[in-house]
């Protein structure tokens, strides 16, 4: 006979372990679905933590790797390289906005940032600046969990907190509040209040760091592509890089393949991951222009960039990757996104019970990405489990009931979310 297993050792992230209950076992997937043991099925609305853009068990990834896992598996990047991974770098200076000519690889969404904040102030190093050795960020922001990413994460409304006093302190811009759709003028009051704080810290800044137009974990902030462009502006004009994080933007997610298109402009650094992969492997990149990347060609010790993680260009995450491209630009997906838009923009938008309910502070939409922002947390307690009644995977943010679907969602499949993330508030 055999005796029930003792709780398992896994410890899961952002989870009070008192309260905790035991996490459903996942199985299988297929396209937006997910399969626990016991055989329930869910549809998943979050499509796993944003990075599952094709949905579970895609049958061109699932041959890539298994092609690749068969030819080799690990090269070390590191005077040595390999097909997958020059492909790749060659693909994505291609699809990334004009003037990224040159691709750094790491392993994750939080490595790509730590990489990029390295560069920037090595970079003003090498030009003898090495007083411009801080980060700009903005309130509201989101950049991943390692140390160097903390300190750029919203410091009074971020989850890091309770880590204040071990990171570097750096200064924080207001986050803009000009919806997508404003008219210029109206995101003037924005970029002056970015440029007050860059005139206060030029000297010591290094770079200015954001996620564009969507500021996703720091609860789904969305704003102008003249927002975009007036920071290119006040960057160039006050001798710092400018950042992208597209880790939860890029690949489609704002209705563009990258947020940077819809303003026409190119950062000096750009950072992908997630759905680089189509979630199928972790990995990561860090584009940078001629500008950047030539500063480090010279003799010194003080030239080499002093970075190299393991996993940097894996060959089955490059060979991944590059099917993900493939099947972004062969299966129609900026069709699928338009399509999944326009369902997120009527069914939640045009909701007039919705916009007026007493518990919503306010509902947006951009791209394969909407949000019911309630009035507070307290609104939420409990949705994830209605929900998973319902056959749906939500899993809200603080105060933030949202939806990123994998752009495989049929339809009918948005139209159950939005049903599932309205009806929770319209019951009520
Ligand atoms: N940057 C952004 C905008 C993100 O949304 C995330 C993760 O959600 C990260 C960075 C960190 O990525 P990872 O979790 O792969 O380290």
């Amino acid at each position: 006979m055999s005796s029930p297993l003792p709780p398992s050792p896994v410890w899961h992230p952002y989870a009070h372990l008192k309260t905790q209950r035991p996490a459903p076992r996942v199985v299988g997937g297929e396209g937006p679905r997910f399969t626990l043991e016991g055989g329930e099925t869910l549809l998943d609305a979050t499509c796993s933590w944003w990075c599952m853009i094709h949905g579970y068990a895609h049958p061109r990834l699932v041959a890539a790797i298994r092609e690749q896992a068969g030819e080799l598996c690990h090269v070390m990047l590191g005077g040595l390289t390999h097909e997958p991974a020059d492909r790749l770098a060659r693909e994505l200076v291609r699809v990334t906005p004009a003037g990224l000519n040159h691709v750094f690889y790491s392993d994750s969404g939080s490595v790509g940032m730590e990489v990029a904040m390295k560069m920037a102030v090595q970079y003003h190093q090498l030009r003898g600046r090495p007083d411009k050795h801080r980060l700009l960020s903005l309130m509201k922001a989101y950049h991943g969990d390692t140390a160097g990413c903390m300190a750029v994460c919203d410091p009074e409304e971020g989850m890091h907190s309770l880590f204040a006093g071990y990171l570097p302190r750096h200064p924080f811009a207001p986050a803009p509040t000009a919806p997508f759709d404003a008219e210029p003028e109206a995101v003037a009051a924005d970029l002056d209040a970015l440029r007050e704080v860059l005139e206060r810290h030029h000297r010591e800044i290094a770079a200015l760091l954001m996620e564009p137009l969507l500021q996703a974990a720091g609860g789904l902030n969305m704003t102008s592509p003249h927002y975009l462009q007036g920071a290119r502006e006040l960057c160039d004009a006050f001798d710092v890089l400018l950042v992208f994080d597209e880790v939860a933007t890029g690949f489609g997610r704002t209705g563009r393949m990258f947020a940077a298109d819809h303003a026409d402009v190119t950062p000096d650094i750009m950072v992908l991951s997630k759905g680089l992969t189509g979630g199928y492997l972790g990995h990561a990149a860090t584009l940078a222009t001629d500008r950047v990347h030539d500063a480090f060609i010279g003799d010194s010790p003080e030239h080499a960039f002093m970075h190299g993680p393991t996993f940097m260009g894996n060959p089955l995450a490059c060979r991944v990757a590059l099917e993900s491209l493939a099947v972004f630009e062969e299966e129609d997906y900026p069709g699928k996104i338009a399509g999944l838009s326009r369902v997120l923009r009527e069914a939640l938008l045009e909701d007039q019970a919705l916009a007026t309910h007493p518990a919503v502070a306010d509902v947006r939409v951009l791209g394969a990405t909407a949000v019911i922002e309630a009035r507070d947390a307290a609104a939420l307690a409990g949705v994830g489990d209605w929900a998973r009644e319902q056959g749906v995977w939500l899993r809200p943010i603080g105060r933030w009931l949202y939806t990123m679907p994998a752009y495989v969602t049929a339809e009918t499949d948005m139209r159950r979310i939005t049903d599932v993330m309205k009806g929770w508030f319209l019951a009520r």
